[in-house]
Order: structure tokens, then sequence, then C-alpha cells
């Protein structure tokens, strides 16, 4: 564990002080430790997001909330709000996009890590910096964007043994920590049925997810206006664990050396939708990115900007395939928003309407 000490420190104190403690408790640790302490994000990072990929991606999604806004009839007062906007580039392609259309919203960030909080001070100037979502404006409209940031959140696993479903915790075992399982769970406690289930079945759940969208959701019932939703999941009750752990754009093992590697899981948009349904929302998606992209003209974008920038042209159509590929980031990401009842019906969602 050399390079973050801090983050195996504190688990470790915890598990020794407390016993096993939840997979969830490690995951939080382990991720706020890891982007507390650098940048990840680009080819010399771990990860590398869409934004970061083209500018191709902000800007349709600047399009996107530009329309939205224009047909509810161009309020004045409204709030742009990111979660975990990483180095701040969706935020500036989307925003410079918004303001072709007139559209100037007040700019929130919901972000923990100092390190991106600086970077996105660089280009943001005018924004408001939020550590959590419960200090976000309540006097207008919610427009609210999300890509890679469910993915980030703590999960929980049950596991259905002989003795029942059982809790995956997380002990430590020398130098090293390994999953155990835990104490029995009632299926109240899970996110969904476990009947007829066959022993060895893993269930996962985002508590952290479920929460924050509850809220923001009611919010946006509220205020107005509407969440988009961007991230690797899938779109029916799955089983089986996802969660992986990313160091250097290599897989390795989700319990060596926590908090020097990125901790994410599939985001379970079946859940998410029932979510923001049941806060009365209107759910549109998921979709799959390449699909959502190519409805909102990302063709005709790459073609215009190929056509200004020849020398250019190679690099954005191997952009374009990565953003939209079904065999790269097409279809492994999914796009869903979420609106108020009062706010039009957003574009891109083709199919797949549910
Ligand atoms: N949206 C960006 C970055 C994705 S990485 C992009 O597409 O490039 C995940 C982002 O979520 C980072 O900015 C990270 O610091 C932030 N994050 C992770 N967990 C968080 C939490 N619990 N609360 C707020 N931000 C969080």
């Amino acid at each position: 564990m050399p390079d973050s000490p801090s983050a195996a420190h504190i688990l470790a104190e915890k598990i020794d002080r407390d016993g096993p403690i939840s997979l969830s408790e490690y995951m939080g640790i382990a991720n706020a430790a890891y982007y507390a302490a650098k940048d990840p994000i680009g080819e010399d990072g771990d990860f590398v997001t869409a934004p970061e990929i083209s500018q191709m991606f902000g800007e349709l999604i600047g399009i996107w909330l530009s329309d939205l806004w224009m047909r509810k009839g161009r309020p004045g007062h409204i709030h742009y709000v990111e979660l975990g906007p990483g180095r701040g580039t969706l935020a500036a392609d989307a925003l410079r996009t918004m303001l072709k259309f007139e559209c100037k919203p007040q700019i929130h960030f919901v972000e923990t890590s100092p390190v991106l909080k600086e970077k996105q001070a660089a280009l943001h100037s005018g924004a408001a910096w939020h550590k959590s979502i419960d200090s976000l404006p309540d006097d207008g409209p919610l427009i609210i964007v999300a890509n890679e940031f469910f993915d980030a959140l703590p999960v929980e696993q049950f596991v259905s043994t002989a003795d029942g479903w059982l809790r995956q915790m997380v002990d430590r075992e020398r130098n090293k920590f390994i999953a155990v399982p835990g104490t029995q769970v009632i299926e109240k406690q899970m996110s969904r049925s476990s009947a007829g289930l066959p022993t060895g079945t893993i269930l996962e759940s985002s508590p952290a997810s479920v929460q924050i969208l509850g809220e923001l959701s009611h919010r946006i019932a509220q205020q107005g206006g509407a969440i988009l939703i961007i991230d690797y999941g899938y779109d029916q009750p799955g089983t089986g664990s996802t969660l992986q752990a990313v160091k250097n754009h290599l897989p390795i093992s989700p319990f060596d050396s926590p908090g020097t590697s990125d901790l994410t899981a599939h985001v379970d948009f079946h859940n998410l939708a029932n979510i923001a349904k049941t806060r009365l929302l209107s759910v549109h998606g998921p979709v799959e990115q390449g699909q959502w992209l190519k409805a909102l003209g990302i063709d005709q974008r790459a073609g215009k900007l190929a056509e200004n920038s020849p020398g250019k042209a190679e690099d954005i159509r191997a952009a374009h395939r990565r953003l939209t590929h079904v065999d790269e980031m097409g279809r492994l990401f999914r796009v869903m928003a979420a609106t108020s009842m009062d706010w039009p019906e957003p574009e891109g969602f083709v199919y797949g309407e549910s």
C-alpha cells in the first residue's frame, strides 16, 4: 500500500477497532481518499471520460439543455448543476454552447475533491461549489448533469447462502483487505426481491445513489427542471458483482491498495428510473449513448468540425467512433433523463422510452 498509506491506514484502524466494515463503507473511504489525492482523469491518469475525448460531447449536452430551456419559455432565473464535474471540461463546452442561445444559468458544482475543485475553478470563476447536494439553491429550476458520477458512489452487496442473505463485509488479514460474509439481512433491507435466486447469487445496490437521486428528484418536482444521467450500467435488474478497480487504465483487484485506484460499480438504471418516477418525474430512456448522441446530431457536428479543421479530421473521426460505436462507449454507456411534469419532453430519446 505504498501510494496512499492514508486510506489503507484509516481502513485498517477502523477494522481493527470495530471489526469488518460494510463494502459501501470501504468503497466510500477508498474513493474519497482517491479523488482527494489527485486528478485521475486523462490519458496520463487512470481513466478517460467522454468530455475529455471531444468537445462534441459537452456541446451536444449544451444544445440538449438549451432546447429544453427554450421550449419551457426561457425562464430567467435558473441553475446549471453538475455532479462530480471532474476537470470542468463538460461544463465549459456545454455552457459555451448555451450562451449562443442566450441561456445563462447560475453555475453550481457538487464536488468533494479539492484537487478537482481547483481545476474547475480555473475554468469557471463564477461557479458556486457544494460539498453535497443539501446546499443547492431552492429558488428556481435546476438543470442537473451527471456524467460518470453515480458509478463512483459506494455499493452494498448481499450474497445468498445456505444461512440466508448475508451482507458482504470487508476484513483485513495482515496487510491485505478481503471480502467476508457478514450478518444475515432480511429482504426488506435489500433493493429488490430475492425470491427464487440460487445460492451464491450476489445482489448489489447503491444506497448513496438512491438517496441522492431521491432528494434531487424531489427538488426538481418542486422547483422545475431536469436531470441528465450518463454512465455505464444496466437497464434491467441484474445479479452479480459489478465492482471494479481501475489504475493506469488497467483493471486491478478492488481490495488492492485502496485509495490508489478508481473503485466503481455499474449503475442500476432500472432502480434510478423507479426512484424518479416515485417522485412524480417523467423519465426518458435509458437509451444507448451512441444512439442519443446521433439523435442530437453528432454526425453533423463531427462533419462540420472536420471541415473547419481538415488537419484534425482523423482525430475527430476517432473521437466520434469512441463516443458512439457499440464496441466502444456507444452501447455500454446509457443516457437517462428525468424531467418535472411541467417541463417539455426532452430530445434524443427516440426509442426505449419507459
Ligand atoms: N464528470 C467528470 C468526472 C467523472 S469522475 C467527467 O465526465 O470527466 C467522478 C467525479 O465525481 C469526480 O469529479 C469526483 O471527484 C466526483 N465525486 C466522486 N464521489 C463524489 C461524491 N460522493 N460527492 C461529490 N463528488 C464526488
